[in-house]
């Protein structure tokens, strides 16, 4: 199907992306990678009067250490992040989703802040986000404005950025001292959403114990969702088989899926539960710690 007729417009700076955005409001959707947009305006599911490109933006694509934070521009493709060998020594929960996003070809154009402002229900890189404790950067004619991850999912398909705004770039803060991550996901075939997803992400206290985690899920439920429960009852404990067996309970009790192709509630449910146990067991293996 073709898309309803829509204005297009090529941005050549984040000023004169900002100042269309301005002009045009809520008409307005900024494309990033397209692979999230451009299907969805196919099935006129999207209908927007006015297309912003940022693609010829050419400074929007970095991948940078800044201020302790890993710094991903609003062009940073999944596929540049796949080749990053930072993220693989310094970030494995970040490196492990970017292999897992969609296919390789979908991969070379989508990019990490287009998915999280798409916020799609099943979608990767939100759970890591949040596990990660991640915020996104907005800018509008107003200002610039620094927004948690966890504010920043509003509901599906629905983010903190207002008509008129864009996302600038998305912050991962480096975790700090022994620290590792994992994520997980079950899909139908490669390239598919996920049925169920998990990210997890810990840091360990000199004497062996959790001193910080992140524990979060996808697929299960409106927007991915941290597991508080799961994050307070892991923090400064050691980790061990129990402790992991409860953090997994936890994160099934959390999960509040819909029923559809991919699975069943009680199906998708129980792999809430299974994946965070893997993403812990992950974890725990890259700490070098035997559970
Ligand atoms: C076949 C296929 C399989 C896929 N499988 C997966 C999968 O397994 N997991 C997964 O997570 N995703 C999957 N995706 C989605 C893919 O990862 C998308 O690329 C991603 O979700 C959106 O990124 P994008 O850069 O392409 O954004 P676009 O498609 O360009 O934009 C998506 C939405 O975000 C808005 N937007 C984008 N960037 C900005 C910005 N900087 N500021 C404000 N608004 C912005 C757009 O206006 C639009 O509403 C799949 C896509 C396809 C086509």
């Amino acid at each position: 199907m073709f898309p309803a007729a829509f204005d297009y417009h090529r941005a050549g700076s984040v000023d004169e992306a900002i100042a269309l955005l301005k002009q045009y409001g809520g008409d307005a959707r900024i494309l990033a990678g397209g692979q999230s947009l451009i299907p969805a305006m196919r099935y006129r599911l999207a209908r927007p009067a006015v297309l912003i490109d940022i693609n010829p933006v050419s400074d929007l694509g970095y991948i940078r250490d800044s201020d302790g934070m890993l710094v991903l521009g609003a062009l940073a493709r999944d596929a540049e992040l796949e080749r990053t060998p930072k993220l693989h020594d310094r970030y494995p929960l970040l490196a492990d989703v970017s292999a897992v996003v969609a296919d390789p070809v979908v991969r070379q154009m989508g990019t990490v802040v287009g998915s999280l402002c798409h916020n799609d229900p099943a979608g990767d890189w939100a759970v890591a986000a949040l596990a990660s404790r991640a915020q996104v950067v907005v800018r509008g004619a107003a200002g610039t404005r620094t927004v948690a991850i966890d504010d920043f999912l509003v509901d599906s398909f629905t983010t903190a950025v207002a008509d008129g705004e864009m996302a600038l770039e998305a912050h991962f803060p480096a975790p700090p001292g022994r620290n590792a991550g994992s994520y997980q996901k079950i899909e139908r075939k490669v390239g598919d959403f996920a049925t169920a997803s998990a990210a997890a992400w810990a840091s360990l206290a000199a004497d062996g114990t959790f001193a910080e985690v992140g524990i979060a899920i996808g697929a299960a439920g409106p927007t991915a969702k941290r597991v508080v429960a799961a994050e307070t009852l892991l923090r400064g404990k050691k980790p061990t088989r129990e402790l992991i067996r409860a953090a997994a309970d936890e994160a099934a009790k959390a999960a509040d899926p819909s029923a559809d192709g991919r699975g069943s509630v009680a199906y998708k449910k129980a792999m809430a539960g299974v994946l965070v146990g893997r993403a812990l067991d992950g974890t725990c293996k890259r700490l070098g710690i035997e559970v």
